[in-house]
């Protein structure tokens, strides 16, 4: 599934190909995609005559803003956007057509049909579902440290599920969790509580360093992921622990093992990232107790 840097490629390049484009009209062949308004005709109607201003970001939704009008857009498991020539073939598993008045079009392609399309007007899409519960986004200056802190730190959760939470901090998933908490040395299953002032500064430096350097390369191209322009990133190739199951670190030389942590497969090198000793922790909570 997309993250935040394979979101946020994508916002790039399709806003420089869309970006003053009038929709001339739109064409919908799986009503399913559209949540907002839910009939498709609707949909299509009310976003004929409008033209694209800019496309934007909030966590891993696209938000493409109009005159008068915000379309957000999830693109879930393989959902993508490309712009094409009228004339061009259309692909299989296109299920949304945005037809510009300059013979060109916009076209939303999603193998497993999981994308979502919701129309808003402008400002609602921000205090409405889905957009309405999102936490802070970790690449803008608001993030720092104490906000970060103070956006998890209290949670009695593992520390893996909950920077996954979208309510908390958006834009990571599993590809970035596990190369955060990688980079930082901290194993998955800790829960705040255990991390000390050290361990949050550099968890926080490695989310950002993580996220920054894969926005950088144009995101990780795992399975199907392309950008606006169809073009593959290239951080896969800067992994450390994700998807190098039995492959040695490139830290210790250990070996990378996966498990389960919160529901989700979690890459781990366990010399890079120890789990703190029970009878240290024990000890530990009977002297914070005196
Ligand atoms: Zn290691």
């Amino acid at each position: 599934m997309p993250e935040l840097p394979e979101v946020e490629t994508v916002r790039r390049t399709l806003n420089e190909l869309v970006a003053g484009k009038r929709i001339e009209r739109v064409t919908v062949t799986l009503p399913r995609i559209i949540q907002r308004p839910e009939e498709p005709e609707a949909f299509a109607a009310a976003l004929a005559g409008h033209t694209i201003q800019s496309v934007e970001r909030r966590g891993k939704f696209l938000r493409i803003i109009l005159d008068g009008l915000v379309l957000v857009s999830h693109l879930r498991m393989e959902g993508r956007y490309g712009v094409y020539k009228q004339d061009e073939p259309v692909e299989l598993h296109t299920h949304v057509r945005f037809h510009f008045d300059d013979g060109m079009e916009l076209r939303y392609k999603d193998v497993r049909q999981f994308g979502t399309m919701h129309l808003f007007a402008p400002g609602d899409d921000l205090t409405l579902p889905p957009l309405n519960k999102l936490g802070i986004e970790p690449l803008e200056e608001a993030f720092t440290l104490q906000a970060f802190k103070k956006a998890v730190a209290s949670r009695k959760t593992k520390i893996k599920p909950l920077l996954l939470n979208q309510e908390h901090i958006v834009g990571l998933g599993n590809i970035y969790v596990d190369e955060a908490l990688f980079t930082a040395g901290i194993h998955p299953e800790r829960t705040p509580d255990t991390l000390k002032a050290a361990d949050w500064s550099r968890l926080y430096d490695a989310i950002r360093a993580t996220l920054g350097r894969a926005v950088d390369a144009g995101g990780s191209s795992i399975k199907s992921y392309v950008n606006g322009q169809g073009e593959m990133g290239m951080f896969q190739h800067e992994l450390l622990v994700y998807g190098r199951e039995k492959e040695a670190c490139r830290s210790c030389g250990g070996p990378i093992s996966k498990s389960v942590v919160g529901g989700r497969g979690t890459h781990i090198c366990l010399r890079c990232q120890p789990l703190p000793k029970a009878g240290k922790r024990a000890n530990q909570v009977k002297q914070a107790a005196k």
